[in-house]
């Protein structure tokens, strides 16, 4: 639920008893698309915010940390990326930040709602700078059902940048799109997961992952979580999972030599990230 009074734009966690508000300029834009309504409104002080059904999305100020924590710590964890499927993702800040890297030579965007990526072109340009990279390429259609056709053994990396395992997006939280993933990985493959609050989501939602992703064959699982201001919490996590890349080591000095600039990324962020708090330990370590 969301509500908009005095210049503040409010959504309510009503099951959490909590709540995340933001001072607007004014509201940029509304409409509802085949699947989902979508705002955009101009902030006081976080630059533009994207609203899907309700839900923020992001803001021009903080989405840096939930783009290169999608990306990077995957990107650098597998030994050669070369074929990244984004499923979800219309915002194109996933697929920016994948094409930083030169090793990659096809990036796939799998997003159900079209609108979604041109209301990012308007309104989130710096996020869509990398569209026009000719190893860039866009489908609009449903990711689960993508992932069902795609030639299997032809994937380096699944980056699942969805929204909350509702709706459209509550396929991409199950076990048959985990073996449909599993069949699209060559070996050494990642998938990587946005997973929700640790604190709100480890014994629901991510617990639920890792045991999905593992009954899936998915060997090596790993919860990464990193701050997320404009979230539920403003603590998220992503989850990482292979069936024979162990998802805890990185390619620790590539890293620190990326050849292009990252915000918050680093080895350091990465290993700090990489250490899981106790409580989740307890909860999903098997
Ligand atoms: N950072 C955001 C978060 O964690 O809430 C996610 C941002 S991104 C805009 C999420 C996208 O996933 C949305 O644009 C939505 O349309 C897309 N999506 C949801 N279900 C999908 C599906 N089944 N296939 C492809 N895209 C999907």
């Amino acid at each position: 639920m969301t509500t908009l009074a005095d210049g503040w734009f409010t959504e309510v966690f009503q099951n959490e008893g909590t709540a995340f508000s933001l001072q607007v300029k004014r509201k940029l834009h509304e409409e509802q698309s085949e699947f989902q309504k979508l705002e955009i409104y101009e902030t006081e002080t976080f630059g533009n915010l994207m609203v899907l059904d309700g839900c923020v999305m992001l803001t021009t100020r903080d989405n840096f940390l939930y783009h290169e924590m999608m990306t990077h710590p995957a990107l650098f964890t597998h030994k050669d990326p070369k074929k990244v499927v984004i499923v979800g993702g219309g915002d194109c800040g996933t697929l920016r930040e994948v094409l930083k890297h030169p090793g990659v030579e096809e990036a796939w965007q799998v997003e159900i709602d079209e609108r979604v990526t041109r209301l990012a072109e308007t309104w989130f340009p710096e996020l869509c700078e990398a569209n026009n990279d000719p190893r860039a390429n866009f489908f609009f259609g449903d990711g689960v059902k993508w992932m069902t056709e795609v030639d299997p053994d032809s994937l380096d990396l699944i980056i699942v940048d969805s929204t909350d395992p509702v709706g459209a997006a509550e396929g991409l939280f199950a076990l048959d799109f985990y073996r449909d993933a599993m069949l699209a990985l060559r070996p050494g493959g990642i998938l990587v997961q946005q997973s929700e609050s640790p604190l709100l989501h480890t014994d629901t939602i991510i617990k639920g992952i890792h045991s999905d992703m593992r009954k899936a064959g998915f060997e090596h699982v790993h919860t990464l979580p990193f701050p997320q201001p404009v979230y539920p919490t403003g603590w998220w996590s992503c989850t990482m999972a292979s069936r024979d890349n162990p998802v805890r080591y990185f390619r620790e000095e590539d890293a620190a030599n990326r050849p292009f600039v990252t915000r918050y990324y680093n080895p350091g962020t990465h290993h700090g990230a990489l250490a899981m708090p106790q409580f989740m330990l307890d909860a999903l370590e098997d």
